[in-house]
């Protein structure tokens, strides 16, 4: 039997801390989806086919990781795609509440469903796509802290960013 999960997220741009989630992730599924979150209310710097293109740069080829969207909810996704683990990530206690309250929020829609939970990276435990994006809007070095086609398409975005 293989297992497999979907690795949900914006993934706004993929960073190092969710290839390092991926890396880990494999260690204990056989096969994971990479589904990235094509949410019409969230305001994403980059669109859904660039954040899908960075990824998959950012993997190489890897037969046991695929790149897929979403759209609504991510129970009916689980099911659409009869993959029953959610793989998330923690970090700080900050993402917790909003975490466990999905998880469960999900289990009550979707009883089948369960949500595995890995602990952030500890050189990773800071780095949000988020953070990434204010520093580099702003100039700053993000070098290090997203893959190579990440800081090359943040420079293309924001210019200044050496
Ligand atoms: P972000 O919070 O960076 O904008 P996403 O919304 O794309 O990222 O998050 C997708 C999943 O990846 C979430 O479960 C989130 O907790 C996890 N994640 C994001 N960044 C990291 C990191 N640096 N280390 C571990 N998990 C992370």
């Amino acid at each position: 039997m293989t297992t497999r999960a979907v690795y949900p997220g914006s993934f706004d741009p993929v960073t190092n801390g969710h290839l390092d989630m991926i890396e880990r992730g494999l260690n204990v599924f056989d096969h994971l989806i990479v589904a990235v979150a094509v949410n019409a209310d969230k305001r994403c710097l980059f669109t859904v086919e660039e954040r899908l293109d960075l990824i998959r740069r950012s993997l190489g080829d890897r037969p046991n990781v695929a790149v897929d969207t979403f759209s609504g909810l991510l129970i009916e996704y689980m099911r659409k795609r009869q993959v029953r683990v959610v793989l998330r990530g923690l970090r700080a206690i900050s993402d917790f509440e909003y975490e466990l309250q999905m998880a469960l929020m999900n289990r009550r829609l979707a009883p089948e469903v369960e949500t595995f939970f890995m602990m952030a990276g500890e050189s990773y435990s800071y780095l949000s796509a988020r953070i990434v994006k204010e520093i580099a809007s702003m100039g700053g070095e993000v070098q290090g802290l997203v893959p190579p086609a990440a800081l090359e398409a943040l420079r293309r975005k924001f210019g200044g960013t050496r």
